[in-house]
């Protein structure tokens, strides 16, 4: 099969910013006990660089800008806990201030560690300062081929969603290369990325939240074909009319509003939104979470259907196991940023090799009573993808860790057989020297 899509070691970072801007303006909430003293000595400092400088106009201007924002914190934090400190605040002398003030900014701009680990890159400036990154997606490896579903599961906020929006480009990514149909994709622009618009498309989570309420089916579908000015008007609903029909829904709603549909409805209209372009490959986004399982079988077989007609390809991200063993050609378990294990379907499931994939796997419930299900309890919570653990992410959780190994070396993705995974301990069993004295 010609590969349609290649991911190379995509990394997706959010920053964490100190937001020190919207305490600042929340009036209506409760004022950090840090943001409190923090504002009252700035007031302070400007209050008697004011007094002193004979009210120039450039001190009143910052005295106004920063008096008010701490008398309304004062003010709640008096009503909230009754102490009088805001005004014991106002009497500290302004040296100790600009001393506080130095500490910070000094602070700031030096290298070195924070508590969420190595401080990143930008890590400077007074507001809204980075003081670190979410590894949302950390160095994630795959391709597509043609006409291929490739699964994708793993536990929530692990990185599925950020690496599907990151391939259409709906994120610009931090690092890696992004190939379709061998041509680079990942610097183009969002100009340079509209004609590939057409091809790569994407099906949203939520059929409530991702139609506009404002704007009718007809609309909402015809977008596309308006953007990209295919077809004449006539044309352009004559194909609207047939995109409908395809995905199961009555020509005549073209005049109607999303929020006279119900769950599946509005899932459809997303599908028939982003099948109007003739796309070749479609980011199924949780596209079947939010429906009732009845519904969730029809847009499943819908989807199936689809791909056989179209060719379409598809990244399926789900929870939903046996719904992803039942549509993918391949699947991808993710874990924290990373993909831990990649196979065929019917491989992955008849016989995992990540110890994640084996707790994933054995919480699936079996229709047959009379089978003996040996469920694999992790324990701990998943840690936080702004520090994740050294050496093997998942070593905190992992039931086989090897203490020295796996949390202080990061295992490499090794391919068996098309079978991918990225475990010490496995790599050590399958490709152990066979034993001499056997
Ligand atoms: S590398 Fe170690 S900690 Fe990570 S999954 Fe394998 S055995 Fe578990």
């Amino acid at each position: 099969m010609t590969e349609l899509l290649r991911i190379e070691n995509l990394k997706k970072y959010f920053p964490v910013r100190k937001v020190v801007k919207d305490n600042y303006f929340n009036f209506r909430g409760r004022g950090r006990r840090a943001e409190f003293w923090w504002f009252a000595l700035i007031s302070t400092i400007f209050s008697l660089i004011t007094v002193a400088s004979g009210f120039k106009v450039i001190y009143i201007i910052f005295h106004l800008a920063i008096f008010f924002p701490s008398i309304t914190i004062s003010i709640r934090r008096l009503h909230d806990t009754g102490k009088t400190g805001w005004l014991l605040a106002l009497l500290i002398i302004p040296v100790i201030g600009w001393i506080v003030i130095l500490v910070f900014l000094c602070s700031d701009s030096t290298p070195g560690e924070n508590r969420y680990g190595p401080k990143p890159e930008g890590y400077s400036g007074l507001l809204r300062r980075i003081k670190a990154h979410v590894k949302a997606v950390d160095g994630v490896s795959f391709s597509i081929s043609e006409k291929e579903t490739l699964g994708l599961v793993g536990e929530s906020g692990c990185g599925k969603t950020t690496i599907g929006r990151t391939i259409l480009k709906l994120l610009e990514p931090t690092d890696g290369l992004i190939e379709y149909r061998q041509e680079d994709i990942t610097q183009l622009n969002s100009n340079q990325m509209r004609p590939l618009r057409r091809k790569l498309q994407i099906i949203f989570q939520d059929p409530y939240a991702s139609l506009n309420p404002r704007m009718t089916v007809g609309k909402i579908i015809r977008e596309g074909l308006d953007i990209h000015n295919i077809g004449e008007k006539k044309e352009r609903d004559a194909m609207v009319a047939e995109v409908l029909e395809r995905v199961g829904l009555p020509r005549n709603i073209l005049d109607r509003y999303p929020h006279e549909f119900s769950g599946g409805q509005r899932q459809r209209v997303g599908i028939a939104r982003a099948l109007i372009l003739n796309p070749e490959f479609i980011v199924c986004d949780e596209a079947i979470s939010a429906l009732d399982v009845s519904i969730q079988a029809q847009i499943i077989n819908l989807l199936a259907d689809l791909k056989e007609e179209y060719g379409i390809a598809y990244l399926f991200i789900a929870h939903d196991l046996s719904v992803v063993e039942h549509i993918s050609d391949r699947v991808a378990v993710m874990y924290l940023g990373k993909i831990v294990e990649l196979a065929k379907t019917s491989e992955l499931f008849s016989n995992p090799l990540h110890p994640y994939t084996k707790a994933l796997l054995s919480s699936v419930p079996k229709p047959d009573p009379t089978l003996q299900q040996e469920r694999i309890v992790l324990q701990g919570d998943v840690p936080s993808p702004i520090a994740p653990p050294a050496g093997c992410s998942f070593h905190p959780r992992c039931p086989l860790a090897v203490k020295g190994l796996c949390d202080t070396k990061e295992p490499l993705t090794v391919d068996s057989d098309g079978h991918q995974f990225a475990c010490h301990v496995v790599e050590e069993e399958l490709f152990a020297p066979p034993d001499a004295s056997a």
